[in-house]
């Protein structure tokens, strides 16, 4: 079978990482940064040299298209450019090198192919700079209001539309990806999660996207000296706070195996050593595939006494999304190719949201993870071997060129 070049693949991932690094084996590349506008200026260089024909939009989101030989829909791959603060060099860039590298072992190997074939480059998909998160694809696909994204400012008070301008990549709203031009998105990623590294698996066939859910739990109770006031007189919202975490995991942990729920933000108020905390804010993020269990966690949510410890307690659902079904068709083609290239597979379903989820909305859509070392990701330590890379090269080649044939 055809195979993409693990050369290429060193060389580019050699070369994106200096784009924004830090020095630490990691890198800096908030969206519309300049590193990130350097990785863009080579992700085009490149692109030019192979002689596709470049378009941006609105949102500077890149299209780069090798021409078909009909006049049909094209095919989509790629991911983003941009990265987390002291995030690594895989997250999103190892979408657009692979689907560079198969693009360019189509020039190269003059592959035959009907349908255009595009490498597309997300704009802003961490949010890291501008929220939220997935920006530009949301746009397009009318999950945000664009008017509302422009406004958006980052810590130093630059809007996401003054950077928008100032980068030079702001196309016409025209150049926008219509539905009825493309056919196909794929999309690599890496895992960001342990599971394939674990089950030593090369490729993960992607067959959807979790739901989720963020809810905000808010205890209020009283604020009172901590050395004058006797335990049993206290409205303590921090110890009610851990009383109610406690009783969540007690509680999911008896429902599906796959369910994972976070505590990730808890802020106390006033916050000072000698102060009984009196208003205390958690959050709690649950993830399933099946829409069922996730039912089950907000019935669970729903018991919470409202007085705990003496301390009040309320919630809200802060947002939520649906569990995505990616194209079947398409997944299926990314097990067939794992197998013939005689790469070890499972199926599994995404936990981070990612550019394909909402792209799917609008056309058949599907995603190829490969593996994280140790699981790390959205940091320096995030790590793929070259060989993986490679592996999900050739897998996202061979799916597109299915895509192709059919
Ligand atoms: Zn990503």
């Amino acid at each position: 079978m055809i195979s993409c070049s693990i050369k290429r693949m060193e060389d580019k991932i050699v070369t994106f990482s200096k784009f924004g690094d830090t020095g630490r084996g990691g890198i800096t590349r908030l969206s519309l940064s300049p590193e990130a506008l350097e990785a863009r200026n080579e992700f085009c260089k490149r692109c030019k040299e192979l002689g596709m024909e470049i378009k941006t939009d609105d949102m500077a989101n890149i299209y780069a298209t090798i021409p078909g030989e009909e006049d049909l829909p094209a095919i989509m791959m790629g991911s983003h450019l941009d990265s987390v603060v002291q995030g690594g060099n895989y997250d999103g860039v190892m979408g657009v090198l692979t689907a560079l590298e198969a693009a360019e072992t189509i020039v190269t190997e003059k592959i035959g192919h009907r349908h255009p074939i595009t490498v597309v480059v997300w704009t802003n998909e961490e949010g890291a700079r501008f929220e939220p998160a997935m920006m530009s694809s949301g746009v397009i696909t009318g999950k945000f209001k664009k008017e509302v994204m422009l406004a958006s400012k980052d810590t130093k008070g630059v809007t996401f539309k003054e950077a928008l301008e100032a980068s030079g990549y702001m196309g016409d709203i025209e150049n926008r990806m219509n539905p009825n031009d493309y056919m196909a998105l794929v999309e690599l990623h890496v895992e960001q999660g342990p599971v394939l590294e674990a089950e030593k698996k090369d490729i993960g066939i992607v067959e959807g996207v979790v739901g989720m859910i963020n809810y905000e739990f808010t205890l209020t109770g009283q604020a009172d000296h901590a050395g004058s006031t006797p335990m049993k007189y206290r409205k303590d919202a921090l110890f009610a706070a851990t009383k109610v975490i406690g009783y969540l995991h007690e509680e999911f942990d008896k429902l599906d195996s796959k369910l994972v729920y976070t505590t990730g933000r808890i802020t106390a108020s006033p916050n000072i050593h000698t102060v009984i905390p009196e208003v205390v804010k958690f959050t709690l993020d649950a993830r399933h595939q099946d829409p069922e269990v996730i039912k089950q966690v907000v019935e669970i949510i729903q018991k919470v006494p409202s007085e705990i410890e003496k301390c009040q307690m309320s919630f809200k659902e802060l947002w939520s999304r649906k569990t995505i079904a990616f194209y079947e068709e398409y997944v299926d083609f990314v097990e067939k190719n794992a197998n013939e290239y005689e790469y070890s597979s499972m199926r599994l379903y995404s936990g981070p949201g990612h550019d394909a989820q909402y792209i799917s909305d609008i056309i058949p859509s599907t995603m190829i993870f490969i593996p994280s070392e140790n699981g790390h990701s959205h940091c320096e330590k995030e790590f793929t071997p070259l060989e993986n890379c490679l592996k999900g090269a050739n897998v996202l080649l061979q799916t597109i060129l299915d895509i192709d044939r059919k």
